[in-house]
């Protein structure tokens, strides 16, 4: 009697197991734009993982967009890490660019101006770029503009998207699983870039937020100058001092 019960619970994980993986199969996308090389043993199977940057520079001070920049050139409210609905993403997933450009209004000398919809990082001798969480990826092809492109789904609404790549690992494909910090391709100036750069877009529900600014813990947050606290106390609500 054992023995048939295990019989049957074995047939039924078997069951259990066939249809997961039919379902993960079905769910493979299919072409891509651009011809790829052939998925080969590269240099992405020994490169090293994301390193932890505890600071990023800007690139010079005449950058748009940089926000609050320090006396050695850094960026006074960056933090390595992101906080968002899918968990951290790194804010800067390369290997040690610094900031030529922020998000938002970039204007223009002869007036008008555009959005700027991510941070650009700019590394002169390119280096890798890294997925800035865990995810799966929806696009590693080429992109009109964007040049050699990736985006990963994080989950829960959160996406984040790769652009202007010299190269894109060949190993890597639409419908993978990647780990937070692999290394996904190399930094280059593909598409519409005049230099050799990461253009980096983080999406929340659809909205392309600031990569920089997203999700800063409390501390890091600019303090408004005017007062949002609980009122003011007036001096002379102060007990008198004890004689
Ligand atoms: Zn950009």
């Amino acid at each position: 009697m054992r023995r048939i019960a295990f019989s049957l619970i074995a047939a039924l994980a078997l069951a259990g197991c066939a249809s997961v993986e039919d379902s993960v199969l079905r769910g493979q996308p299919q072409a891509y734009a651009q011809p790829r090389p052939a998925p080969t043993p590269n240099i992405y199977m020994s490169a090293l993982r994301a390193p932890l940057h505890s600071e990023l520079f800007a690139c010079n001070t005449w950058g748009s967009n940089l926000g609050l920049i320090g006396q050695r050139g850094e960026a006074t409210n960056y933090t390595p890490y992101m906080e968002t609905p899918a968990g951290s993403l790194l804010r800067n997933p390369t290997e040690g660019a610094c900031m030529s450009s922020g998000f938002g209004w970039r204007g223009v000398a002869s007036g008008g101006g555009r959005q700027h919809s991510g941070v650009d990082l700019a590394n002169p001798n390119g280096g890798y770029v890294y997925a800035a969480g865990e995810g799966w990826i929806v696009s590693a092809d080429w992109r009109s503009g964007f040049g050699n492109f990736i985006e990963i789904d994080h989950g829960r609404g959160v996406r984040t998207r790769y652009a202007h790549l010299a190269e894109i690992d060949p190993n890597l494909h639409p419908g993978d699983r990647i780990a937070a910090g692999t290394p996904m391709g190399r930094m280059g100036m593909t598409g519409n870039a005049t230099g050799v750069h990461l253009h980096y877009e983080v999406m929340v529900d659809g909205l392309l937020v600031d990569p920089l600014n997203y999700g800063l813990p409390p501390q890091y947050q600019t303090t408004p100058v005017t007062q949002t606290f609980d009122e003011p106390i007036a001096m002379e609500s102060l007990p008198d001092p004890v004689q």
